[in-house]
């Protein structure tokens, strides 16, 4: 038998943001997707008869589809314990690969079933690598949207080597290149080595061994190159997401076409507006942005509020990986600290992050109950909308309608 029913007294449900209740969802284990759902009439056919042998009762818990991390740095941990520099530096890349694995498996054990992880830092093409040991079950985690290396201009999201005397003393996270057509064979190379989106810094600071800075410290690609990452990047059917810590950078990069923004710690409404307008997913990165840029973190928190009053397409990634794996809900609760409504969080972290992997050119359906869908579905012990600390309260975790937590405990071994 490899059809079984999850049976539910409340289930978010993000696609009209409110719980319904006394819902079941029928999953078949050999697709992993979802067969049916439908709401049960306990009154007039008693729970006994409809809960069958191999069916999972969840009634009594906060039901929800699994989570979507739509910013993340499988290799990556926090900042607290080492830099991103010193990562690349002192880490071998064995044991980059072994706590890529310890990270995929906490992120599944805090619900979060979908990682959009937004460039190797470093480790090349290892993300892909990863990205398919983990959809052929060698590895517990969630299923992984990777971009590769990111693609940027020259002398901006590079390691510095003006005190190497020659040869580079770092691994490369970047693709780094110049000129239109340049940009057209990087989407192509990244394309080819196994990327799922790609990744562009629209901006990146220069000059930075200079003191005092000069008064230009960012570069951009041109936007012909952006326009080019874009076009190509639509012939390969593929996203296009661009790092903007600069209004300049988030401007240009709206006006080139790409599907989501990151950071956009520099934002205004005129911003906010062309985002609507052209229907790009702004994913703030609360998380990281708490850490770098404490001083200005209650105007961002406001921005980030402004961007949802405005209905700018939010989805929830933290640029996790420079904090914690596993502690990824920290983004939903700083955008609950943000004022927006949890019922709105929880939809951008499950409908809203669908959307960031590319819709339907990710090749697959999550973040809301529905026949053919993927069955991820995660049950909290608490309601998150009267009491947020119930996110961090996971009891079960399924996904491709195969159990990894149950009881709050890892099922399998
Ligand atoms: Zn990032």
């Amino acid at each position: 038998m490899t059809q079984f029913t999850l049976h539910t007294t409340a289930l978010f449900d993000p696609q009209i943001k409110k719980v319904r209740k006394n819902i079941s969802i029928e999953v078949d284990s050999s697709t992993g997707l979802i067969v049916q759902v439908f709401e049960r009439d306990d009154g007039k056919r008693p729970f006994e008869t409809v809960m069958k042998d191999g069916d999972i009762d969840l009634r009594g818990k906060y039901v929800l589809p699994g989570l979507v991390d739509s910013h993340t740095h499988v290799f990556l941990h926090s900042y607290d314990e080492a830099g991103a520099l010193q990562q690349k530096r002192d880490e071998s890349i064995v044991e980059r690969v072994l706590r890529g694995a310890n990270h995929c498996k906490l992120a599944l054990m805090a619900g979060y079933t979908t990682y959009r992880d937004l460039g190797s830092e470093g480790m090349q093409e290892f993300d892909a690598n990863m990205r398919d040991s983990i959809a052929r079950g060698i590895i517990p985690g969630p299923r992984l949207f990777v971009a590769t290396k990111v693609i940027a201009s020259t002398g901006s999201f590079e390691c510095r080597t003006e005190n190497a005397s020659g040869g580079h003393c770092l691994p490369a996270s970047a693709d780094a290149v110049d000129g239109p057509e340049a940009c057209r064979q990087a989407v192509r190379r990244r394309i080819a080595a196994g990327a799922d989106i790609i990744k562009f810094f629209a901006d990146y600071r220069r000059r930075i061994m200079r003191s005092p800075p000069p008064s230009s410290t960012r570069i951009s690609p041109a936007h012909e190159e952006m326009k080019m990452i874009v076009s190509e990047a639509a012939l390969a059917r593929c996203p296009v997401s661009a790092h903007c810590c600069t209004l300049e950078g988030a401007l240009a990069a709206i006006d080139a076409g790409v599907d989501s923004i990151e950071h956009g710690y520099f934002a205004t409404d005129e911003m906010f507006a062309r985002m609507v307008d052209r229907n790009v997913i702004f994913v703030p990165t609360l998380a990281i942005a708490e850490k770098l840029h404490a001083k200005r973190f209650d105007q961002i928190l406001r921005q980030v509020k402004r961007a949802h009053e405005l209905g700018v397409r939010i989805a929830c990634g933290g640029d996790t990986g420079t904090y914690p794996h596993g502690d990824n809900v920290r983004e939903l609760e700083l955008m609950i600290q943000a004022g927006i409504p949890v019922a709105d969080v929880l939809e951008a972290c499950t409908v809203g992050g669908w959307e960031a992997c590319g819709r339907d050119l990710c090749g697959r359906r999550f973040g809301w109950f529905e026949q053919g869908l993927q069955a991820d579905i995660v049950a909290l012990e608490g309601d998150p909308e009267v009491s947020p600390e119930a996110l961090r309260k996971v009891d079960f975790v399924m996904k491709d309608a195969q159990v990894w937590k149950r009881d709050g405990k890892f099922t399998q071994s």
